[in-house]
């Protein structure tokens, strides 16, 4: 069997998971844990279109008749997990090529499965990205303009709630079709500044390709 799951696939499955754990420790009747045993099971396989009966056996919560089994469910279906196809630093240097002294990321892809590629330079202050769309690299340099906020943000790209310095609100340059019409665009969000840890949440790639789509002024 190949790897099928998506990243944020896999995500969005460990959640529904977790929320099965909880119906496990809070209710004791079976009928109630059956039938949202039943749910979930539904809203994992709607994920996925043309299902093999071998990755159905996979995803099957059949096995699950205790939440102890929950962990090996979960590791069973990583080793199908996919990320975005390993980029080198080259790809991401012709990516990039408007700016100044890019700062490479550390790519230690072997093992990593990303939905995206995030990292940080400090000494230009920005959070730079790389997603692969429809088969194409494609990215932003954001300009990371406030961290010290003390209010509860919501990250657009994984949608978790974080607290102060978690995340930060930036701004992507963006790409305008007609400059000399003075096709100024500017747009921001707040977004985890732990790529990594954003990566291990993010469970739909909707906004993530809604907000490159509109930086790269694709249509
Ligand atoms: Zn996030």
């Amino acid at each position: 069997m190949k790897v099928f799951i998506k990243k944020h696939q896999y995500n969005y499955i460990k959640r529904c998971l977790n929320d099965l754990s909880n119906t496990y420790k809070t209710c004791s009747d079976s009928n109630v844990i059956d039938a949202f045993k039943s749910y979930t099971q539904d809203k994992i396989l709607n994920l996925f279109t043309n299902l093999t009966e071998e990755e159905k056996e996979l995803l099957s919560l059949n096995k699950i008749t205790d939440p102890s089994y929950i962990n090996n469910y979960l590791s069973d279906l990583n080793q199908y997990v996919y990320g975005m196809p390993v980029i080198t630093n080259a790809q991401i240097g012709k990516l990039f090529k408007k700016e100044k002294k890019l700062k490479l990321p550390d790519l230690n892809q072997e093992n990593s499965k990303n939905v995206y590629l995030g990292w940080i330079d400090k000494s230009t202050n920005k959070l730079f990205v790389a997603y692969n769309m429809d088969e194409k690299l494609i990215g932003m340099a954001c300009r990371i303009t406030s961290t010290d906020s003390k209010k509860a943000n919501i990250c657009s790209l994984c949608n978790c709630i974080h607290v102060e310095n978690e995340v930060a609100f930036v701004s992507p340059i963006c790409k305008t079709s007609n400059a000399s019409e003075g096709g100024y665009k500017s747009i921001g969000f707040t977004v985890c500044l732990d790529s990594e840890k954003c990566n291990d949440r993010i469970e739909s790639i909707e906004k993530l390709e809604d907000i490159l789509k509109e930086v790269n002024n694709i249509k």
